[in-house]
């Protein structure tokens, strides 16, 4: 049966039958590939029951080995501590394999992905005055990267089942001054590029992907962060290839990744011109002697956690009551930094998702509900209107609308469903460990008729 199929009436018919069973027996309701294995039955943990995966050790993130190691104690021991002491340093040698493994021209390494988008802004020439489109679902770093230029971020809402941006409420809000946009490639998998790419060329937009979760990443025979003007990666330690603190730019554009460079090395070029402005970004060569030291298995790492997701979501497949995140057509690959899931409490006998993750939790499964609330929440919406260069740059009308428009139906119910597998290292795990997952899952759904009690 297709979930498309599964209507909630028909689900509740289907349930309804074997629910006082199943309170007691093994006759609970099957729905496609999910099947009961032994041991997802019986007594709720929460409850003094056996939990599903007691004393559960995850996969350990961030990845260390010994090439790791290596690396590090290499560049203690060369004294090359920033990349402007050599050319042939850990920054410009990974700036290089990066580009390579992305499938990008150039690369350029900064401190982290919140630097590397404003270093994108600032390089395109967006300033005072100018608007980016972006999400309301994000890391706050996003946002960030907009404002530190003094740029109004303009959010658009999201396609509720992707947790992507909408590119119909996109285009919805671009105005006379709107100069880019920054698709926010939430979990690390692909928003509708192709409807973001058309709507940026029909209205002469720059796009800055922000990537910073999506690495390696396949949309339509590309790697994501390859398809805007610009594409923006992080190396946080949570990422799934990470340095601690650390981000980098790709691009093709020979004269424009020259400028991203100039804008995070102060403002001077390769030539050694201060030409510009700009913050100093740079990283440094112990973050990318991580990095080097990481990059030889991470394609064998991408790999395991798409084939866990794809496993995840086969078992979740006709399941209503946790819904995997929608990926668009023409989705290759993902990196899966987060395995994104709605939580629909009427297939829970309406138990609040805290209360659910609470049963899950005492199975042994943590799940992760993200941001409480998304970023058009938070004070800063309030704080840039009463600035002055806000009110000097925007005119009084544009500001009383951007008040006016801070609002985000789907960008809220998608905060209020989210269950998440955070982050890089349990979709490395086993089969077993994915089965763990989806078993304590349907055992806390057998048991839903007690959930609203604990
Ligand atoms: C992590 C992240 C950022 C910021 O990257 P940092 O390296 O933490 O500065 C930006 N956007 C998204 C979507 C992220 O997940």
């Amino acid at each position: 049966m297709k979930r498309k199929d599964f209507t909630r009436r028909k689900f509740i018919a289907t349930v309804s039958a074997g629910s006082v069973a199943a309170a007691v027996s093994s006759s609970i309701p099957t729905f496609g590939n999910i099947t009961t294995a032994n041991n997802n039955t019986g007594k709720l943990a929460i409850l003094g029951g056996t939990p599903v995966a007691s004393e559960k050790v995850w996969p350990k993130w961030p990845y260390v080995d010994e090439r790791v190691v290596d690396e590090i104690v290499k560049t203690t021991r060369s004294g090359i501590w920033c990349r402007i002491q050599s050319p042939d340093g850990t920054v410009p040698t990974f700036e290089k394999e990066f580009a390579n493994l992305m499938g990008s021209k150039l690369s350029v390494c900064t401190g982290s992905g919140t630097q590397a988008l404003n270093t994108c802004v600032e390089a395109l020439g967006i300033g005072p005055g100018d608007e980016v489109i972006t999400s309301p679902y994000t890391d706050p770093g996003t946002i960030s990267s907009i404002l530190t230029s003094r740029v109004l971020p303009v959010m658009a809402d999201l396609d509720p089942e992707s947790y992507q941006l909408d590119p119909d409420d996109v285009e919805k809000r671009i105005t006379e001054n709107t100069r880019a946009i920054m698709p926010v490639q939430m979990g690390g998998q692909s928003c509708n590029m192709e409807r973001i790419m058309t709507i940026a060329k029909k209205h002469n937009l720059r796009v800055i992907e922000d990537a910073a979760q999506a690495h390696l990443a396949e949309y339509q025979g590309k790697k994501v962060g390859t398809i805007g003007d610009l594409g923006c990666f992080s190396f946080q330690v949570s990422k799934t290839i990470a340095c601690g603190e650390g981000g980098a730019i790709i691009g093709n554009d020979e004269e424009l990744m020259d400028k991203c460079f100039t804008v995070q090395n102060h403002g001077t070029n390769h030539q050694g011109r201060t030409t510009t402005i700009g913050p100093k970004y740079r990283m440094n060569e112990f973050e990318a002697a991580i990095l080097l030291g990481q990059l030889p298995g991470v394609k064998e790492r991408f790999a395991l956690r798409n084939k866990n997701a794809a496993y995840l979501t086969s078992r979740l497949k006709d399941f209503p009551g946790l819904v995997p995140q929608k990926l668009y057509e023409g989705t290759v690959s993902g990196s899966f930094y987060l395995y994104m899931m709605s939580y629909h409490k009427e297939y829970f006998n309406n138990a609040p998702r805290g209360k659910f993750l609470k049963a899950l939790e005492a199975e042994g499964i943590n799940l992760s509900t993200y941001l409480s609330n998304g970023l058009h929440k938070e004070p800063w919406t309030e704080h840039i209107l009463t600035l002055k260069v806000y009110q000097k740059m925007y005119s009084p009308a544009r500001l009383k609308r951007y008040r006016d428009e801070l609002s985000y139906p789907n960008c809220d119910k998608v905060c209020d469903e989210m269950a998440m597998i955070w982050a890089s290292g349990p979709l490395l795990g086993t089969k077993k460990d994915m089965d763990d997952i989806i078993n304590a899952v349907m055992k806390v759904y057998d048991n839903r008729d007690k959930l609203n009690s604990i």
